[in-house]
This record gives C-alpha cells, structure tokens and sequence, in this order.
C-alpha cells in the first residue's frame, strides 16, 4: 500500500471517529436541548391551556355557585312541595339558564331526590321536573355520591342517560344557613364543543389531555379514554392515564409526576416532565396541577413531528460535504506538503544512482521534507562537480598515457606505433592528394660494439644524441622516431626524391660531425626510399630496410635511396 494510500486512509479514520465521537456528542447535547426545549413547551402549554380551560370554566363555575347561593333555590330547597317557592325558584332557574353558556341548568334536591332540567331548545319548559333520582339507580350514582363527599364544587364528565347527552357538568353544592347540604345545582358544557375548544387544538405534534386527582382521563380527544362517571367507579376499573402507555416504566413515571405534583399543591407554575413513549413514538411529557379545578394537565410532545429527523440532514450533509472537503484539502496538503517532494526525491536518488545528473524538478516545501530536499540537492551538485573533476582528470591521464603509448621513452621521439600512425596517415593522404612522401631508415654502425667497449649507460647517451641531432637536422614538420634499438626513421612529407636524399645526406653528416665534435665518433647508415601514391605499409618498410641493407653492405657510414626509377648511393 503506498504512502498516499495509507495517510489518507488513516486521516479518513481519525477524521470518522471525531465525526462519530462529535455525533454522538452532539445526539446527546441535542437530547439535553431539546428535553430543556421541551420542558418549557410543556410549561408554557400547561399555563396557556390552563388559562383557556379556567378561562371557559370560571365564568360557569362563578354562575352555578351564584345560582347555588340564591335565596329562591334555597328556600325552595327546604319546602320542595310549596308551589310559590316552587314558581319563584324556576323563575329564578330560568333566569340563570340564560346566562349559562349552554343555555341548560339542572337542579336536585336532597329532600325528595327530583332532578330539574331544561335546555338551550327551552325543551322542558312548564316541565323542568325530569325525573326522580334513585339512590339504587346506577345512573344517578353520581348525585349521591357527591353528597356524600360533600365536595363544594366537582367538575363530572358523564353522559346522562335520562337525557341523552353528555357533557362535563359543574355541580355546586347547594348549603343552607346551617351548611347542611340541601341540593345540588349545576350547568352541563357540550362535551364535543369543549374538546374541539380546549383539548383537541388540532396543533401536530402536541397532546394535550385532563386526568382528575385520581389520574382518571377526564378530557381526552379520543373519547373511548374518557372515564365518565368516575365519581362512581370503584379503584381499579377507571380508565386512568397509564393505560395511554404501554412501558410500565413510563405507566410509573407518570403516576409517580402525579405524585410529586400532589406533593407539591399546587405550587405555582410547578411542571414535571419526562421523555415516554406513545404508539411507538418518543414523547416528551408535561404534567402539571390545576388546583383550581382539582385536576392534572398532562401535555404530549411528539418529538419526531415537532422537530423531525429529516431536520439533521442538512446537518449530515454538512458532515459529509465538510468530511471531503477536509479530505480532498488533507490530500492537497500531503500531496504538496509532503508526497510530491518525497516521490520527485525518490526520483532524484533513482537517477543519481545511475549516474544520471539531470534532476527532475524538485519542489522545496517548507518543512523538514523541504530542507532534506535542499540538502539532497547540495550533494549532488557537490558530487556532480566532483565527478566532473574526476572525469576530466581521467581523460588528461588518458590522453598523457595515449601520448606516452606512443613517443620512445629513452629519446622523446616517437617510438614504433607512433610512427606506424603517422605512416598510415601519410599512405592515406598520399593516396588522397596523389603526392607521394619521404622514408629514411637510420641504423647506428657498429653499436654493439660501443655497448660492449663504453657500456650500455654510455650507449643509451648516444642513443639520445642521435635523437637530437636527428631533430635538428629535419624540418619542423617532418616526423623523427625510434624504430627500435639503433634504428631510427623519419618521414617527410611533403617531399620529392631530391629533398629526401638531400635531408638524408645531411642527417649522416650531421650525425659524423656532431659525434666527432662531442668525442664520440659515431656514423649511421641510412636508407631511403621516395613512396609513390598507392604504396601499402609492408612494400614501404621493406624497400626502405632494403635500401638501409644496401648502405650497410656497400660499407656502411653512407646513404642509400630507393625510387621508383631506382637506387642512388652516397658514401660519405
Ligand atoms: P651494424 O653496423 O651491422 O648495425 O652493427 P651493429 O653492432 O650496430 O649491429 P646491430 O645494429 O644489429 O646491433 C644493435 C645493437 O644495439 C644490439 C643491442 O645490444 C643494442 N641495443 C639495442 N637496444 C639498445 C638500447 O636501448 N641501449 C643500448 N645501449 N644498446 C641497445
Ligand atoms: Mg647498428
């Protein structure tokens, strides 16, 4: 796996798990917010429907306690059969009936159970006597349960069978100046009204339902939840608020909210609130007491429709846009930062390494990698130089050993390979230009003999004397050497027959008086021959050694030319 690879598949793992770890964070945080959020919804629902529901009930509530206190009822109240009293207090009943919101009132009295009624339709009119109530009629259960409560002021949802409605009921109790309970008034509210009104809002999201001190639904939307006539039913068979939860940890958290709600009185503005769950859905609970109707008010958040999931994608998105962002940036930043350098470096060594010394374009980041870089750069242009030095040297030595491979060690002169090249250049150029060119052959007399009787020593001086007055006897450009032991050959070129013997007579002489001169009395004798155009290697030096041989044989100390019309011998 390459470094690229591997770096951005680390940063892509370190940069999940902070997405995660943050996500998580932010779940959390979201759950502490919106359980915050949630509780103060709860509070402020909680106030405002309970304002609202005070709002319709006080006004009724005011009215059935006025119509409960009034002097008609009561006197009434205590002669029920007194048709005066009676007429006065129907009177005064009707009266009332107009003021009631529902435009209905009942009353009952304790004295002979006769239940009074009329309605919003002035139904009963002349007929306000309804029914009598029976304390062993199941129905009527509610009337003297209440008056055996004693309870002032009780709000009842019931449907009423006798009548055919149902409806939440006010009932006052109605006091005499002894306070002994003489009867009951009250006024009945449209169930379906009421909770189109005050309960089922029809806000998404938000439940919002009544429970008695009991915990019995009172006010619900779904009516198949309300517990009518809870007054009368025994512990245990009334539709209480746990039975909207299927969790028994939420069934006992909210009993236990209606506790510390209890516990509490009515403290003013107190909410309890907790998350449960409703038809399998996350909600967040508000519970709070109404002390002035003696009942709870429990609010539903659904959290999923008030602040749904689809709300976090944008905030996934954001996520995952400024995940590859980060990456594609992460990988600009390796890529300039470090990678780059590094594989242009890499591809630097790999040149070097093969003595390359044209380096790539080598970026310099500034970073650890940008002085490495720079460093690297250094020594190679250290080694480049040094390698170049190096180089120039070995060609120096070469060419100083080329030159020595060809010049005679002992003399200076060329020696035999450096006469071989430079007679294979003149065989060319002859054959080139069609002008022929000089040979002469040299051989000392008598040599071993100076060897033996002076010494090898004082025969290599000799050696180089001849060397030198060779030199000087021809023309700067013409080519002396040493072909080896006591002979040596000059090439001449350009030259014609004439000037070939001429510069041979004139090198023997030269060689006789120089040697004289210096003590030493030397003679050569000398072979020469004039080359034509067209001539090979071997023909030349045969003719010129034959030629020498002639010298040597004719007496030696003397010159012999070749040409090709014949030979010439010059003695000394
Ligand atoms: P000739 O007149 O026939 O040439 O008689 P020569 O004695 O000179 O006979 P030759 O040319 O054959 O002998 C050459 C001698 O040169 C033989 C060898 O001992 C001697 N010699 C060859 N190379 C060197 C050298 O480098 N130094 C010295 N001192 N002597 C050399
Ligand atoms: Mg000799």
């Amino acid at each position: 796996m390459s470094l690229k690879t591997r770096i951005l598949g680390l940063a892509a793992l370190l940069i999940i798990a902070a997405g995660t770890a943050s996500w998580l964070a932010y779940r959390a945080l979201s759950d502490d917010i919106v359980e915050r959020w949630g509780q103060q919804v709860a509070e402020i629902q909680v106030r405002y429907d309970s304002a609202r529901l005070l709002q319709s009930l006080e006004r009724e509530i005011g009215l059935a306690q006025q119509m409960a206190r009034s002097s008609a009822l009561l006197q009434w109240a205590g002669a029920p059969d007194n048709p005066t009293l009676k007429a006065r207090a129907i009177r005064q009943m009707e009266s009332f009936r107009g003021n009631f919101r529902d435009n209905s009132y009942f009353v009952a009295l304790r004295e002979n159970g006769h239940y009074y009624y009329n309605n919003a339709d002035n139904e009963y009119a002349g007929n306000q006597f309804r029914y009598v109530l029976d304390p062993d009629k199941p129905d009527d259960a509610w009337f003297f349960q209440l008056l055996q409560e004693g309870r002032d002021f009780h709000l009842n949802v019931n449907p009423d069978t006798e009548l055919g409605v149902t409806k939440l009921w006010i009932d006052v109790l109605m006091r005499d100046d002894n306070q002994q309970v003489v009867g009951m008034v009250g006024t009945g509210l449209n169930l379906d009204d009421f909770l189109q009104d005050i309960v089922d809002i029809g806000q998404d999201g938000i439940t919002t339902l009544f429970v008695d001190y009991n915990g019995a639904i009172q006010l619900y939307r779904d009516r198949n939840y309300i517990d009518f006539a809870s007054i009368i039913k025994p512990e245990g068979q009334k539709n209480t608020v746990d039975l909207l939860f299927d969790d028994p940890q939420d069934k006992q958290q909210i009993l236990g909210m209606l506790q510390i709600l209890k516990r509490r009185n009515g403290e003013q503005g107190a909410v309890e609130s907790g998350f449960v769950t409703v038809n399998d859905r996350k909600h967040l609970a508000g519970v709070a007491f109404l002390p002035a109707i003696g009942w709870f008010e429990i609010t539903l958040l659904d959290l999923d429709t008030l602040i749904p999931r689809s709300y976090l994608w944008p905030l996934v998105a954001v996520f995952l846009a400024s995940l590859l962002i980060t990456l594609a940036l992460f990988h600009q930043i390796i890529q300039s930062r470090i990678l780059r350098p590094v594989l242009s470096l890499e591809e630097a060594v790999h040149r070097l390494r093969n003595g390359r010394f044209d380096l790539p374009y080598l970026p310099k980041p500034d970073n650890e990698i940008g002085r490495l870089v720079d460093h690297f750069e250094k020594m190679s242009h250290a080694l480049r130089n040094t390698t170049r030095e190096l180089e120039q040297q070995v060609a120096r030595r070469t060419e100083e050993l080329q030159r020595l491979a060809r010049i005679d060690a002992l003399t200076g002169l060329k020696n035999r390979r450096g006469l071989d090249e430079v007679m294979s250049e003149q065989i060319q150029r002859a054959e080139r230009e069609q002008t022929g060119f000089g040979l002469l052959w040299l051989d000392i007399d008598h040599f071993k003999t100076i060897n033996d009787t002076l010494g090898h020593q004082a025969g290599d001086d000799i050696l180089c004397r001849v060397a030198l007055w060779l030199k000087a006897a021809v023309r700067p450009y013409d080519h002396p050497g040493r072909w080896g032991g006591d002979e040596f050959v000059v090439l001449l070129s350009p030259c014609d027959p004439a000037t070939l013997e001429q510069i041979a007579c004139r090198i023997r002489t030269s060689v006789e008086k120089e040697s004289q001169r210096t003590g030493s009395a030397i003679t050569i004798s000398v072979g020469g021959y004039f080359c034509p155009p067209g001539e090979d290697l071997d023909t030349l030096l045969r003719i010129a050694d034959q030629a020498l041989y002639e010298a040597k044989r004719s007496g030696r100390n003397r010159v012999c030319i070749h040409t090709t019309t014949g030979k010439e011998i010059h003695p000394a």
